[in-house]
């Protein structure tokens, strides 16, 4: 099954699309830190509708160089559940113009 990149129109089956976006759209995902166990939080949210969901890493408790030594292994997680939303909650056929 095909599927679409949500951010630009690159077009491949499901794991390249995976790999894609791990690679080309790192920067969508957010990052903030947890105010009470100050372990840092990755945010990625679904460009169609806004739905988010937060990956803690407790790895990364407030250490500058998390994002170099976790970036490729938070990418992959949360770019998945992105790619589980968009196969079930919005269908191939729409996602044409989305930015
Ligand atoms: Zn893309
Ligand atoms: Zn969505």
């Amino acid at each position: 099954m095909s599927v679409r990149c949500p951010y630009c129109d690159l077009r491949g089956d499901r794991a390249t699309v995976h790999q894609h976006l791990v690679e080309a759209h790192g920067d969508r995902l957010g990052f903030s830190w947890h105010e009470r166990s100050g372990y840092a939080i990755a945010t990625v949210t679904c460009p169609l509708c806004g739905a988010n969901w937060d990956q803690p890493i407790r790895k990364a408790r407030r250490d500058p160089g998390f994002l170099e030594e976790f970036a490729y292994e938070i990418r992959l997680v949360l770019f998945d559940l992105l790619l589980h939303h968009l196969r079930g909650e919005h269908r191939e056929g729409e996602w044409g113009g989305a930015r």
